[in-house]
């Protein structure tokens, strides 16, 4: 009576998910599964809003969110869950991406977690977690996560978007080349373009968001055997699809044969100092990495008002402003807090 009863429940909370459970190879087995496994997605911007819709539908056990930011009016045409109301409040996104996710599936144990994902942090965030989603919008984080994720043993799916195209890998430590393989060492800050002087379209975020959450899906559903194994280029405005075949290479790589974690161990990455009194804070990374503050000024133009000389290159933007030195130190000042900072930092000049 009381096994059947049970069988009865399980039948309920499954009903929602005939859809995909007839899908070849999922199944009332898979679906099962599924919402057994729990999923860290780092990164609750456009990627990250995305990929967490898609997974808490598909029935995900459980999802932690971890995201440092706040929404805001710009963010609107492309991060799928949040509203006018959720900017108006200012809402952190872990936690309006939380809010929403709860009215569309109550079957989901859902945490959201209001943080700088960084050496500190990130460990802690993927610790017991069966798949880490990248949701992120820079390097820095990304790299970290490889690093974290390698180190744990944990598989992770990589995306990236600008302007109209992006990239899509699925990354098994031990199995699969990892971001340091495929991608090669982690781009110094400012040389490399981000979403805010590039640009991002929407539709283009969606469709690496949907490539990434299919391969996190055959991952949670232990269906390694339909991996793409592949790092995906595409590019929605033109329409070119590229899907080129990974596999690990003869040279070592720092990461997964060597077991070098240099951000995670913070001999790299970037440090903050909240400077007292002056409703600024100070970011420098370490080692030093030289800006090309011409080439940034460049980029930057479009943006805000921009000031440069051969000693800084000042920026406006948000209401802060940025004092960029040639050696890769910043000062943001107009917001005493570190997370700000460092989110301006990552958004303009791209760790
Ligand atoms: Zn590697």
């Amino acid at each position: 009576m009381e096994a059947s009863q049970t069988m009865h429940n399980v039948t309920d909370r499954l009903e929602r998910y005939s859809r995909q459970m007839i899908l070849p190879g999922w199944g009332r087995e898979g679906q099962i599964r599924l919402s057994e496994r729990s999923v860290t997605v780092v990164g609750c911007g456009a990627l990250g809003s995305h990929i967490a819709n898609h997974l808490a539908r598909a029935g995900v056990g459980r999802l932690l969110l971890a995201d440092r930011d706040f929404v805001e009016y710009s963010n609107l045409p492309r991060q799928a869950l949040y509203s006018e109301a959720d900017a108006a409040a200012g809402l952190p996104k872990a936690v309006a991406a939380a809010q929403r996710l709860r009215q569309v599936n109550s079957q989901v144990e859902i945490e959201s977690h209001v943080v700088d994902v960084n050496s500190d942090t990130v460990e802690e965030l993927i610790a017991g977690a069966d798949l880490v989603m990248d949701g992120a919008d820079n390097f820095e984080v990304r790299y970290l996560l490889n690093e974290a994720c390698v180190k744990h043993g944990i598989p992770w799916v990589y995306g990236g978007v600008l302007g109209t195209y992006g990239l899509t890998a699925a990354i098994i430590p031990g199995e699969t080349p990892c971001l340091y393989c495929l991608l090669g060492p982690m781009p110094p800050p400012g040389s490399v373009p981000t979403c805010e002087t590039a640009g991002v379209l929407g539709p283009a975020v969606a469709t690496i968001a949907a490539l990434e959450s299919v391969e996190g899906l055959k991952l949670l559903l232990d269906r390694r055997d339909a991996l793409l194994n592949s790092l995906m280029v595409v590019d929605v405005w033109t329409g070119d699809f590229e899907r080129i075949q990974t596999q690990r290479s003869q040279t070592r790589c720092p990461v997964c044969d060597d077991g070098r974690y240099e951000l995670l161990d913070a001999e790299r990455g970037s440090l903050t100092v909240v400077l007292c009194g002056r409703n600024a804070v100070q970011i420098h990374s370490r080692p030093a990495q030289a800006l090309n503050l011409a080439a940034l000024a460049g980029r930057l133009e479009g943006i805000g008002p921009v000031v440069a000389n051969d000693y800084l290159l000042r920026f406006e933007v948000d209401g802060c402003q940025l004092t960029l030195f040639p050696d890769g130190r910043a000062i943001v000042k107009g917001t005493a807090d570190p997370i700000q900072a460092r989110a301006l930092y990552a958004r303009y000049v791209g760790l």
